[in-house]
């Protein structure tokens, strides 16, 4: 089983969007083993949207569209999934009543137009949206020996997504010839560049690996996702298990989290797991450590806080060792973060110092600037509050 992604809109085509949804469906797409062998996108017009539809449903039973079921002229993904089918439309009471009420419960008459969102090619099935107006297409078309089967979404992205993950991704499971459980791990890096980071583990980021391992990186974050296919939970867990623990044995302490962690959750449960506090004073990373632990912090369960607080200063007062000592003396915490000013360093790069102090002294790390300037800030805040689980780390918890 294949599958292959369409995008509708003028938007698209002219260049004044970047297509994210058809990036988005195929990874989920493979998650759920269902290769994508192409992406289409054609603009709001009736014949662009039939030549495609035909050409992709001779080439594959799958199909995955986003965009053109608003409510103005121009969305007329419904018009041309008719068309391909060689059906009506038809006005549905349910879907109808459903869009009503959208509007009625916000207090509004629905506008005229919106009605176009209640109609469907006879014979297809409504995907419902829970988060906007436009209910889903569910449609089947004629295939080469069988049927094509069209799954067609708003192109609002959050929208997509919900529906996606509500319902369209179950369905496809449930056609899939062999019924499998899908599991996924994710397991979160921080501290070497994705390339980096591959050449320290065998080679189990390839093709066609049971379970399979995927990389991505954001902003300096590096994710390791492992998808096993078995018949069971149980059976995935165990698969995924082995790749796991060699994960963990190659990369040491660059691997800090699991799921959603971030290195800021993974620095305060260190700290916290030491019965200690921290608290920073920062200039060259201009409030983004403190803006990472403070959110960190509001995350963590209700309890005794154990970020407590962080001072922004436009240059520091002293070197970063001597101000992440006092910073630590006067809050009274047990550890104490300072990042410096930044400054010049070897080859024409730019740099900045980061100290932490904490009751076995202070250490001091030399952070050499890198990347666009997103990325380099980015990275130079999270590096700071990652030396603090690094030292709390390496005196064994005592912090
Ligand atoms: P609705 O009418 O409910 O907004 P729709 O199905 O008519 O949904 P479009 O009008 O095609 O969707 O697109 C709505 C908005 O969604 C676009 O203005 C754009 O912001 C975004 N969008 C559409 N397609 C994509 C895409 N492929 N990738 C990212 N964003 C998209």
């Amino acid at each position: 089983m294949h599958a292959e992604v369409i995008a509708i809109g003028d938007e698209l085509t002219s260049g004044q969007r970047l297509d994210t949804n058809s990036r988005w469906l195929a990874a989920e797409l493979g998650v759920l083993g269902v290769p994508v062998t192409r992406h289409t996108t054609v603009p709001d017009t009736l014949e662009a949207g039939i030549e495609a539809f035909r050409m992709a449903a001779q080439r594959t039973p799958l199909i995955v569209v986003t965009g053109g079921l608003g409510p103005t002229a121009d969305d007329l993904t419904r018009d041309v999934l008719a068309a391909v089918a060689g059906v009506p439309l038809d006005l549905s009471a349910e879907a109808l009543a459903t869009v009503e009420s959208r509007f009625s419960g916000r207090g509004m008459p629905m506008p005229e137009s919106n009605a176009r969102q209640a109609v469907f090619p006879r014979g297809s099935r409504i995907i419902p949206n829970p988060v906007g107006t436009a209910p889903g297409i569910d449609v089947d078309l004629p295939h080469a020996g069988g049927t094509c089967r069209v799954f067609a979404l708003p192109g609002v992205p959050s929208e997509m997504r919900t529906m996606w993950t509500g319902t369209v991704a179950a369905a496809i499971l449930a056609t899939l010839p062999e019924r499998a459980t899908i599991l996924q791990r994710r397991i979160k890096c921080f501290g070497a560049g994705e390339s980096a980071i591959e050449a320290m583990l065998p080679d189990i980021i390839r093709r066609g690996r049971d379970p399979l391992v995927g990389i991505t990186a954001h902003e300096a974050t590096i994710t390791l996702r492992i998808v096993a296919r078995g018949g069971s939970d149980a059976e995935c867990l165990a698969k995924m298990e082995p790749t796991q623990r060699l994960i963990r044995e190659c990369l040491g302490p660059i691997a800090y989290g699991i799921e959603d962690d971030e290195i800021e959750d993974a620095v305060l449960a260190v700290v916290a797991a030491a019965g200690g506090t921290l608290a920073s004073v920062e200039s060259g990373t201009a409030g983004r450590a403190a803006a990472l632990l403070a959110a960190a912090a509001s995350r963590r369960l209700p309890g005794p806080g154990v970020y407590l607080g962080g001072r922004v200063l436009p240059r520091l007062s002293g070197d970063p060792a001597a101000a992440a000592r006092r910073i630590r003396d006067e809050v009274g915490a047990t550890v104490g973060l300072a990042v410096g000013d930044e400054r010049p360093a070897a080859e024409g790069r730019r740099a900045l110092d980061i100290a932490v102090a904490d009751a076995a002294g202070v250490a001091v790390v030399e952070h050499v600037i890198g990347g666009g300037p997103d990325l380099a800030a980015s990275r130079a805040a999270k590096t700071a509050v990652n030396l603090v689980r690094l030292r709390s780390q390496a005196a064994g918890g005592a912090a």
